[in-house]
């Protein structure tokens, strides 16, 4: 899970929400609208292209807008743009998604207190990996049982995600296995996963990868 940043609301978004007034609109007939195109739009270069929870790729037409709090809970959360991400998956639910994972998994599951958000800052600091790309929960106790009930409830320890990451990290291993790197290029290696590359992009798994290079590598 990677930090995400959010920006402002986007002014279209909020000149579709006041021209509501006080109805609250389905999210099925906002689903249609050219605001709804654009906002995935701008969830998807806020996010550089990854996955909220899982940090695989994602583009147009293989992920869904994510309500963090799901809107069947709290109607206001269905359009406050804080609680907007992008997660992986596409929106046709019609279709079986198998394996399940993600914001598909979650569906209406909510704990404020054992549900990491990709909003908190230090949000990476509840997992760890492993080198066969598992996702474990952190050992540090008061981050332990969120960490532990998100991986559960997101299934993001499947073993197609597991494949996933122990290929991103396998790549990156066989880079690192080329030369041989001194503290100050590893930790280049590590500002070039933090930031976007010339196509506004994260490169999938970057948090995995991060977390490999800081640990076994400095
Ligand atoms: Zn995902």
């Amino acid at each position: 899970m990677k930090f995400i940043q959010k920006g402002v609301e986007p002014s279209n978004l909020s000149a579709w929400k006041i021209k509501q007034g006080d109805k609250i609109p389905t999210w099925k007939s906002f689903r249609r609208t050219v605001v709804k195109d654009q906002l995935l739009e701008i969830l998807l270069q806020e996010q550089g292209y990854i996955c909220c929870y899982c940090g695989v790729a994602i583009d147009k037409g293989s992920c869904h807008i994510e309500h963090f709090k799901p809107q069947g809970t709290d109607e206001t959360a269905r359009f406050d743009y804080f609680n907007l991400m992008v997660s992986c998956q596409g929106e046709d639910e019609t279709q079986p998604k198998i394996p399940v994972h993600c914001g598909h998994k979650k569906d209406n599951w909510y704990d404020e207190n054992l549900l990491v958000s990709p909003l908190r800052e230090n949000c990476t600091e509840f997992f760890r990996y492993s080198a066969a790309g598992e996702i474990l929960p952190t050992q540090e106790v008061s981050k332990k049982l969120a960490a532990e009930t998100t991986i559960e409830n997101l299934a993001l320890n499947i073993p197609k995600l597991q494949r996933m990451r122990q290929a991103a990290i396998d790549a990156e291993l066989e880079l690192l296995a080329d030369d041989d790197f001194n503290e100050d290029e590893i930790r280049n290696i590590i500002k070039d996963y933090l930031e976007l590359d010339d196509d506004g992009r994260y490169k999938p798994f970057c948090a995995t990868i991060i977390y490999f290079l800081e640990n076994f590598y400095l």
